[in-house]
């Protein structure tokens, strides 16, 4: 049995919708096509020419990285730099390149962030900034005989999850009225006449970006031949979704026992961090990645200790001695998330290799 990239493509964007990720970013597939049959899939964090070349010599035409080697645009192919070589590379071989970036940060437990978590032994994490405008609600009216089989539908789509709850739903019973008008062909009624009918009004939370199905499987399931219903956007923050995460240490640590479980779980050689402030480690904050943009956040939610790296010689003075901002390497922090992507190829697909590129491809050295 073959699997397509384009399957591979569909399992991951399950994993973290594409709606997810940031408006600057260009996570999806860049190069390749979903048609080909996939021969193997190699994970890691950079797709370099290096790393496309690895690919070619372990027979993988699928690159399943973290950071998009298209970002802005490209406007000549010449090989002038290492993007440009990078995508000749890949075209000339046949090499698809799938990028899952910001859509990967933002899918809190079981994203980049989510591993961060895990290897220094935070627990309850939570989004440190949930994302906003990810869900709506549907209302919908049914005739009382047809309401389990359109809740039923409805769920099958991918509505009513709410935290780690499912089929999470609500309905009443009422009196709904029509008059089927010329040329229609009504369910129940006669043309020209009002018509009463005990329906349920069904409600249900929506991903935004699965409204279209939810709404097509609910119609697919109703009986009526014109389907009353509401859609509705919320100003409810998702709780699963969104940068960064906040959580708890499950027993309090000291500043530096903290700091050096840091240099041990992630192999830094060196930790940039603001003024130790002298109080236990208990609440923790992380972000892979360039996350100096959440330190306010880290310190409104009561963070101690706030873990990212990229973070610029003036924002290490946003700590304002509250928590403890330590860098530790973009490349570093984000490290995990190829043994993330490894795990769930690994486990899913089992008819072709998956396998983790062993090329370091962090550009920084560090000279100590
Ligand atoms: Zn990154």
């Amino acid at each position: 049995m073959s699997t397509s990239i384009a399957d591979i493509v569909h399992f991951l964007e399950a994993l973290a919708p594409p709606a997810y990720q940031e408006s600057y970013d260009n996570a999806g597939l860049l190069t390749g096509s979903g048609n080909w049959d996939c021969t193997g899939v190699l994970t890691t964090l950079d797709a370099t020419e290096e790393v496309v070349m690895e690919a070619v010599s372990c027979r993988c035409n699928l690159i399943v990285a973290h950071h998009p080697i298209i970002f802005g645009g490209l406007k000549k192919i010449t090989g002038r730099n290492y993007v440009e070589r990078t995508v000749i590379a890949a075209i000339k071989r046949d090499i698809a390149i799938y990028a899952i970036h910001t859509n990967l940060d933002n899918v809190v437990a079981g994203g980049v962030n989510g591993r961060i978590a895990q290897r220094l032994g935070i627990v309850g994490g939570k989004p440190l900034l949930p994302r906003e405008g990810t869900l709506q609600k549907l209302y919908c009216f049914v005739p009382s005989d047809h309401l389990e089989s359109v809740r039923a539908a409805v769920f099958a789509a991918g509505a009513g999850h709410i935290g780690g709850y499912s089929e999470c739903s609500y309905s009443v019973e009422g009196t709904g009225t029509f008059t089927a008008g010329v040329g229609t062909n009504p369910y129940v009624g006669e043309p020209g006449r009002r018509h009463y009918e005990k329906e349920g009004r069904l409600e249900v939370i929506v991903p935004t970006h699965l409204s279209r199905e939810v709404v097509q499987a609910m119609i697919a399931a109703h009986p009526y031949e014109e389907v009353a219903y509401d859609l509705v956007p919320l100003a409810n923050s998702h709780p699963g979704v969104g940068s960064g995460l906040i959580g708890e240490l499950p027993a309090e640590m000291g500043e530096t026992e903290f700091l050096d479980r840091v240099r041990r779980e992630f192999e830094v050689p060196v930790i940039r961090h603001t003024r130790l402030t002298g109080r236990p480690v208990k609440k923790v904050a992380v972000c892979g990645g360039a996350g100096s943009f959440l330190i306010s956040r880290a310190l409104a939610a009561g963070a101690n200790f706030y873990v990212t790296s990229d973070v610029k010689y003036h924002e290490f003075f946003d700590a304002n001695d509250h928590l403890v901002v330590a860098d530790i390497g973009h490349f570093e922090s984000e490290q995990f998330t190829v043994d993330l992507l490894f795990e769930v190829l690994q486990e899913k697909f089992r008819n072709f290799a998956v396998l983790k590129s062993v090329v370091k491809t962090n550009p920084i050295k560090y000279y100590y």
